[in-house]
């Protein structure tokens, strides 16, 4: 997108130089938009022809990759983009978990995605709110319950099938909104191209082409916000909540296979990280049988990588299991094709993801080294001019690509 030195040298200018009441300060707020695009791999940008994405990071900023918090999956690293809280801290610890006092938690069940008890922490959209900035979330997650009483100005019920030129034009049409009731801080969603990379891989043709659409729709997307008057002051970031590891049939581990049903009591998770508690009495044996599986690792909360930040839920199962790199790892292993998986350990390249930005709070073509995404939130409160609420993350490793 271009934004013109002048144009913003215009604007400093004019916010700089008078001091606004409290209201007018509010209306002369920076501006942020934030779209996730699922599953859009670190590199997918060296693989295929994704000039808007690169035109971004020459105007803007870039990082080499946004590395995921464990589990690399959707909701946990949605929560995570918005709370800066690790999943043990913010509580989505999974796509499907339980909590033993509240009950299941899974995408699919819309009386739980709008449970408030589920959701830990405070979502940028709540800090917003509670500091009278106005705040839109198309499908992101947690953002269709009230936490902490509170839910963004506008919000949707998540409908697939409602097709991304909609979303870009109601996002576009929420912009040009009179300024005292327009958002100015915007979520939004897609859920490609993690769909087809699970279908068919990350180095698939059809993925390619996925890819490939989903960067002409960025480059639609900033050309119309060009048009605005005030496109000056919006911020834009896009990014993806994790990666995608490519898995093939002859990688693929069943733990039913070692493991009698009746040893455990429940199973949670899936390909490629299962969580599972046993038994009492075959604690034991579970885990000597699990730590004797190939090209899988076993950790109890005794055990668990520090770097993984996994153990501090209730929510979280007594062991959990995760397949290594470019392996697939089920309960049962029913309905199996080549393609894709995430889950992974965040070390492993293959789930990395997106951090692409421009606009009148970030640097010029500046890349970034590799960060992680708890430190997202600090960055947007930062950007918003928000005290933030307390979180894992810290600016110092994202400040770099601020201006000033
Ligand atoms: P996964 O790849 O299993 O980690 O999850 C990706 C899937 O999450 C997407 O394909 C969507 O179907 C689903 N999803 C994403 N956002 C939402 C949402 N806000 N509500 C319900 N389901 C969602
Ligand atoms: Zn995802
Ligand atoms: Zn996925």
């Amino acid at each position: 997108m271009k934004v013109t030195v002048l144009g913003l040298l215009a604007v400093w200018l004019l916010t700089a130089c008078h001091t606004p009441t409290k209201e007018k300060s509010k209306e002369n707020a920076p501006y942020l938009v934030v779209l996730s695009m699922d599953g859009f791999r670190w590199d997918y940008s060296n693989m295929y022809n994704t000039p808007n994405l690169d035109s971004i990071a020459r105007v803007g900023v870039k990082a080499k990759s946004l590395i995921p918090s464990f589990p690399s999956k959707t909701f946990p690293n949605h929560y995570t983009i918005a709370t800066g809280l690790y999943p043990e801290h913010h509580g989505i610890v999974l796509n499907t978990f339980t909590d033993p006092a509240i009950g299941d938690y899974k995408l699919s069940d819309r009386k739980a995605v709008q449970n408030p008890d589920f959701y830990l922490g405070e979502p940028i959209w709540v800090t917003a709110e509670n500091q009278g900035l106005r705040t839109a979330c198309y499908y992101w997650p947690g953002s269709e319950a009230p936490i902490k009483g509170v839910y963004p100005s506008i919000w949707k019920k998540y409908d697939a099938t409602v097709t991304y030129e909609n979303r870009i034009d109601s996002v576009f049409s929420w912009l040009q909104l009179p300024s005292g009731i327009r958002p100015h801080l915007i979520l939004w969603y897609f859920d490609e191209p993690d769909h087809i990379g699970h279908l068919e891989g990350p180095f698939a043709k059809d993925t390619k082409t996925t890819v490939e659409r989903l960067d002409s729709l960025v480059g639609v997307f900033c050309h119309k916000i060009n048009q605005l008057p005030n496109a000056d002051s919006i911020n834009l970031v896009f990014l993806s909540d994790h990666g995608m590891g490519q898995i093939t049939k002859d990688k693929s581990i069943a733990l039913a296979e070692y493991l009698h049903e009746d040893w455990v009591e429940s199973i949670r998770g899936g390909n490629p990280l299962v969580m599972l508690k046993p038994f009492e009495q075959y604690t034991d044996t579970v885990w000597s049988v699990l730590s004797s599986i190939p090209h899988m690792k076993v950790y109890s909360k005794e055990t668990m990588p520090d770097s993984f930040h996994y153990t501090e839920s209730n929510r979280i199962l007594d062991y959990v299991c995760v397949a290594d790199s470019a392996y697939a790892l089920f309960w049962k292993n029913t309905h199996f094709v080549n393609g894709g998986t995430h889950g992974y350990d965040p070390s492993d390249t293959d789930v990395h993801a997106i951090f692409y930005g421009s606009g009148p709070a970030l640097k010029e073509g500046y890349v970034s080294e590799s960060f992680p995404n708890v430190d997202l939130y600090p960055l947007f409160a930062r950007i918003l001019n928000l005290e933030p609420a307390e979180t894992d993350g810290s600016l110092a490793e994202v400040e770099s690509v601020l201006k000033n």
